[in-house]
This record gives C-alpha cells, sequence and structure tokens, in this order.
C-alpha cells in the first residue's frame, strides 16, 4: 500500500512476493511478443534512425492501435533480435525492461508474473523489487489517472450487472473458485462447473456457499474430453502463424503448432520466422492424461492464482458484457475458470503426449503453464495493462 496526496493507492504484489527471477541467456521468448511503445519512446525511436528502422504503425493483434516494433518477416521475432540477442539493449523499450512482470489496473493496481518465463524460480532479482521499479518509474499520479479511468469502466460494468440482476461480488466469486479448487481438477468436477455455467440460474449476490451448493447439485452434462478436443484443436487452427501460441521448451527451442488437414503439425520457429516441421499428431489420439499427486498440486497451485488475478475477473467482466449480461456473472466467472483449467490440462497432456508420455506429474503440468501463461495474460478484459 503507498500513501498519496489522495488518500491510499492500493497495490497487490503479493503474486510477485517470494518469487526470484533471471533471465536466461538464448531464451528470448518475450522477443516473440511484438512490442508497443509509449508515446515518449515513440518520439525516442522516431528520432534516432539506429532505433527508427524497426518501428512500425501496424501490430499483429488489430486490437492494438500506435507504434509498435517490427517482426522479422510475417511472423518472426522483433525486428532487433538477432542471434538471440538484443541488438538494441540498452534502449529496448518498456515492455521488454519489465517482463516478466506486468502491472494491470483495475479498481486496483495488482501486480502479475508472466509464468510463461523459464526464468521465474531461478535464483537472480526478487521479483517484488523488479515490481516496485516498475510502480517507481510509473509515479504516483500516472498511476492514480489509470485508476481513474479503469475504476470508470469497473464501475459501469458492476451497474450493468446490478441491472440486469447478474450481479455478484467479486470476493464471493473468488471464494466459490477456492473452493472448487478440487472440482477443477477432475473430469466430472470440470463437467459439472461448465454445465452449471450453461445452466445454473442463480440469483444476485448468491453467497459463495450458494454458489458452490448449486454447483455440486448439477448435473454433469458437459462432455469433457469431446471439449478439450475441440477446444484444444481449434487453438491451432489458424492461418496467420503469428497468432499461434508458442511453447519455449526445455531446450529453449521455440515451438508452434498449427493444425493442417486432421493433424497438428509441430514447428521449429527461427528468428526470421522461417519453420521446420518437427511433429505431427492426430488430437484424437490426444487424451486427458490421468494426474498424479504432484500434477494435482502444481494445477492448484496455478489456479489458484489464476483466481486472485484483477486481470482474470476482468477477463469475466468482459465476456459477461460481450453477453450482454445473459449470465449471471457466476456462472460466467467459474465457466472461464473451467474452461481455463480445461486448456492448461490439454494443453500439459499434449506435450506429454509428444514425449510419449501416459501420465501427468507435476513437470508436465508445469510445462503445461509455460505453454499456457502467456495466452492467460493476453485475454481481453476490461481495465488495463500499463
Ligand atoms: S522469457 Fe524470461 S528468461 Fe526468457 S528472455 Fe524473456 S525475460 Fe528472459
Ligand atoms: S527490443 Fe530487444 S529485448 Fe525488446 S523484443 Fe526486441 S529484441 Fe527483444
Amino acid at each position: 500500500m503507498q500513501r498519496g496526496s489522495e488518500g491510499p493507492l492500493e497495490v497487490d504484489l503479493s503474486e510477485l512476493s517470494g518469487r526470484s527471477y533471471r533471465c536466461i541467456e538464448n531464451c528470448a521468448l518475450c522477443c516473440l511478443c511484438q512490442p508497443e511503445l509509449l508515446p515518449d519512446e515513440e518520439a525516442r525511436f522516431r528520432a534516432d534512425p539506429r532505433l527508427a528502422e524497426g518501428v512500425t504503425d501496424r501490430h499483429i493483434s488489430s486490437e492494438v492501435k500506435g507504434a509498435a516494433l517490427k517482426l522479422r518477416g510475417a511472423h518472426g521475432s522483433c525486428w532487433f533480435l538477432a542471434g538471440r540477442r538484443c541488438r538494441i539493449y540498452g534502449d529496448r523499450p518498456h515492455f521488454c525492461r519489465a517482463f516478466p512482470v506486468s502491472v494491470f489496473v483495475g479498481w486496483r493496481v495488482q501486480l502479475n508474473a508472466n509464468l510463461s518465463c523459464r526464468g521465474i524460480g531461478l535464483p537472480g532479482e526478487r521479483l517484488e523489487d523488479v515490481g516496485k521499479g516498475l510502480l517507481e518509474e510509473y509515479g504516483d499520479s500516472r498511476l492514480r489517472d489509470e485508476l481513474k479511468a479503469a475504476g470508470r469502466v469497473f464501475s459501469d460494468f458492476v451497474k450493468n450487472c446490478r441491472e440486469a440482476w447478474v450481479a455478484q461480488s467479486f470476493s464471493s466469486l473468488r471464494d466459490a473458485g477456492r473452493a472448487l479448487g478440487d472440482e477443477l481438477m477432475d473430469g466430472i468436477g470440470l463437467s459439472r462447473v461448465l454445465t452449471y455455467a450453461e445452466t445454473g440460474r442463480t440469483a444476485q449476490n448468491s453467497p459463495a456457499r450458494d454458489i458452490v451448493k448449486k454447483v455440486r447439485r448439477t448435473e454433469p452434462e458437459a462432455d469433457i474430453e469431446e471439449r478439450a478436443l475441440i477446444d484444444g484443436t481449434e487453438l491451432f487452427d489458424l492461418h496467420d502463424l503469428s497468432l499461434l501460441p508458442i511453447y519455449l521448451d526445455e531446450n529453449l527451442t521455440w515451438r508452434i503448432f498449427r493444425l493442417v488437414g486432421r493433424k497438428i503439425v509441430g514447428y521449429e520457429l527461427a528468428e526470421d520466422g522461417g519453420t521446420k516441421e518437427t511433429s505431427s499428431t492426430d488430437p484424437d489420439e490426444v487424451e486427458l492424461l490421468p494426474m498424479g499427486a504432484g500434477a494435482k498440486e502444481a494445477m492448484k497451485e496455478y489456479l489458484g492464482t489464476v483466481n486472485s488475478r484483477d486481470c482474470f475477473l476482468g477477463h469475466a467482466a468482459y465476456l459477461c458484457d460481450s453477453e450482454n449480461y445473459d449470465y449471471n456473472l457466476a456462472q460466467v466467472y467459474l465457466g472461464a475458470l473451467a474452461n481455463n483449467a480445461l486448456d492448461l490440462w490439454w494443453r500439459a497432456s499434449f506435450l506429454a503426449h509428444l514425449k510419449g508420455k501416459d501420465s501427468l506429474g507435476r513437470p508436465e503440468v508445469r510445462e503445461g503453464i509455460v505453454f499456457f501463461d502467456m495466452d492467460l495474460l493476453d485475454l481481453p478484459t476490461i481495465g488495463a495493462f500499463i
């Protein structure tokens, strides 16, 4: 908590606390995410011919407006990466200096750790110090301005929910998510939550225990294996390679997967966007693998992190709004949590399948998280990453 001229500014650093980090030489995973330039950075980049050659007005995501760094080729790494080294390291933009920490502004400021970064957990800098450094850089008045703008969006959202009789307190959503932790790692439990998300009419402002009771009384009608297969296959069914999820494997090879006909084809990705085919998998052969105790523990810890992320709550709010407030917020929130648990389970199973494994332990779930977290933090949300 920091104190400013207008009272306390609420800052949540809990996701960073206790974690350390060291950047891994030759990783450069974050150099595959096209960095946006802040307005003052854009001016600095455009004024220097060496930096200006890497600036573009086009971002791979049509949602992102403004200046960004070019990619090498249509879907390669950042323009300035060569031999997995940054050619402008001392001048790299804010996005690159902040990674793997991100600052989300909603009804408060919350800092998140991008768990796709393999440097997290290595001895090195304390992530909390990295986060505090970023907040210092932003300064109190910018954070307050961002909070005012995001706070208005959240207030409008809550007002819309109340008018549609679908509101829930944020704490009841999180308490329900926590109470359902075991169900989210089990086929029947996931089926119950997903069926509840579609059919479980819930009264506005229900306490968490009533929401949980409703979920547990729901007949599990959703076919989890079928959903996992459809969602897992759709994940790779994109024509534009730059939009495909990236997996940085244990040997620091960048991997992408794409649906070609009825096969999921794996490629090694090069800096210039070149691809080399390395695997071909029949998606029908990928099953949700059974989880051992270590896998369940890792999954539960991770889902606990997701459940406490404000950007994830903002994502549920975004979904609720795009579904015209037709569903109670508890249904939308728990449905999103279950869909993400299923996505992670499927990705961990897919990667384990490629290695010929038939069950998941903690290391396999960890690989799933490396493959998944970057995409989760990229989901559309109300509020803003700054
Ligand atoms: S993903 Fe993490 S370890 Fe890899 S280059 Fe980026 S900050 Fe370093
Ligand atoms: S500017 Fe440097 S650090 Fe940033 S994405 Fe490009 S190559 Fe990577």
